[in-house]
């Protein structure tokens, strides 16, 4: 604040400020009535092969029908959902949902089925019983561990929490899938995550936007896939919005990608017909 404007900058400032703690506030009691009310959905983002195009799995994303306010995007409420806990009971309610939605694609489409990728928060992870409420779902509604994936971030790895490891292999053990997400934008490096108990790799938007304009990205890019695949990692770009962008990373010889240009995120109704429609065209 400058030197003299000090005072007006506060009064400013503090309406702001006020109203944006209330705001979360207000934010708070409607998640809870929303996770009461069973406001949530999940919508469905294909990840594709990159050389072939054909869809391998689809990452499941959640969605709030708001009652005044329509469809918000995790955007709106994820960040206030993970400081108060909330998170833990939206993500098992999208574990539900995308696991059952998955259990169906597998009686639609038998082998043929794509997986499922679902987000879990550090917070949601690392609840007691977490792992042992997985494999319940997974049981209930009949879908094999081969078809799950979790994807999980950067923030859950951060402490070198013994148990977070030790669940990590349990749940791979299994034949459930482990990728960290948004790979890049936080702390950690490659070598690092050579002794983390991980399958995928999901390289972050910002590498891909920028992967056309810039031969040092392009680079790096290169580097992360070489050694991801070194080590035995898969590896899944995120937000491919052009051509330039899917072509490149295919000649890096990164696999899979998904993003707006293969298609934007689908309800479960276009899930399933999709998938029902591939199975009869196959
Ligand atoms: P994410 O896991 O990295 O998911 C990818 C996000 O990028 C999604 O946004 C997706 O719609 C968007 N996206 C996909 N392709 C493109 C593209 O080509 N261009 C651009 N600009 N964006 C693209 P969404 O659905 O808004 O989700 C945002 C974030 O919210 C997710 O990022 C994830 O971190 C979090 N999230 C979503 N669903 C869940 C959930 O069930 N549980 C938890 N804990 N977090 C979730
Ligand atoms: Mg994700
Ligand atoms: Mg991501
Ligand atoms: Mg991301």
């Amino acid at each position: 604040v400058a030197k003299g404007e000090g005072k007006g900058q506060w009064r400013r400032y503090l309406p702001d400020l006020h109203t944006a703690i209330v705001e979360r506030l207000e934010l708070r009691t409607e998640l809870d009535q929303a996770i009461a009310g069973k406001e949530f959905t999940v919508e469905f983002q294909p990840i594709v092969e990159l050389r072939t195009g054909v869809t391998a799995g689809y990452e499941a994303l959640v969605r709030w029908n708001h009652p005044h306010r329509g469809r918000l995007l995790p955007g709106e409420f994820i960040e206030v959902a993970e400081e108060s806990g909330q998170i833990v009971a939206i993500g098992t309610e999208v574990l539900h949902q995308a696991v059952a939605a998955a259990a169906r694609w597998q009686r639609e489409a038998g082998d043929a089925a794509p997986y499922v990728s679902i987000n879990v928060s550090a917070r949601q992870f690392r609840t007691p019983g977490f792992v042992s409420s997985v494999h319940d779902i997974l049981t209930a509604e009949g879908l094999p561990p081969g078809r799950l994936m979790l994807e999980i971030t950067e923030s859950l790895l951060l402490r070198d929490d013994d148990q977070v490891w030790e669940d990590l292999t349990e749940l791979r053990t299994t034949g459930i899938r482990v990728a960290i997400d948004d790979f890049g934008t936080g702390y950690s490096s490659l070598s690092y995550l050579r002794h983390v108990p991980l399958d995928v790799v999901k390289i972050d938007r910002l590498f891909t936007s920028t992967i056309a304009s810039s031969a040092q990205q392009a680079a790096l890019v290169d580097g992360i896939v070489r050694l991801a695949h070194t080590l035995g990692l898969q590896v899944i770009a995120e937000g491919i919005e052009r051509t330039v962008e899917r072509d490149l990373l295919s000649r890096i010889g990164c696999r899979y990608g998904q993003g707006f240009l293969f298609a934007r995120p689908l309800t479960g109704e276009q899930a399933i017909t999709v998938i029902t429609e591939q199975k009869v065209a196959a």
